[in-house]
């Protein structure tokens, strides 16, 4: 359990695909929404299929290995959870399997990543209820 959890630190609201989501996530279980019928991966999730308009949808599992794709250094503090992560890289990662996220990189200063950096992934339960998708340098 993260102990560097403050009271302004915004939460996902667990409701909906982002409910499924975050569901897996505490499980230790990292997988993304993917086309029932064309197996393209859907992130952030959707009811549509943007290649071919299908309604049907799958949690795929990955491995969740990845690369860096890139990212932008927050120098400023958005409230006062952030202040103890200042700088911070906000980076979004590329999945072996295709989809990008968005998350954090830890273990690593934001002045050393560097594009195409290879990440696993290694899950923050910040709350009972919340378990974050985080990544670490291999
Ligand atoms: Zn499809």
């Amino acid at each position: 359990m993260n102990t560097n959890v403050h009271d302004d630190y915004q939460l996902p609201v667990l409701q909906g695909t982002a409910k499924e989501f975050y569901t897996y996530c505490k499980a230790h279980d990292l997988r993304f929404q993917r086309c029932a019928q064309c197996k393209t991966f859907r992130h952030p999730p959707r009811p549509l299929c943007n290649k071919c308009y299908s309604f049907e949808t799958e949690w795929a599992p990955v491995k969740g290995t990845g690369k860096v794709y890139c990212w932008t250094v927050a120098m400023a503090p958005i409230g006062k959870a952030w202040v103890s992560y200042m700088p911070y890289a906000a980076v979004v990662v590329e999945l072996d399997e295709g989809p990008r996220v968005a998350t954090w990189v830890t273990g690593i200063p934001p002045d050393q990543l560097k594009v195409g950096m290879p990440v696993k992934v290694w899950y923050d339960e910040l709350t009972p209820e919340v378990t974050l998708a985080k990544f670490k340098p291999l």
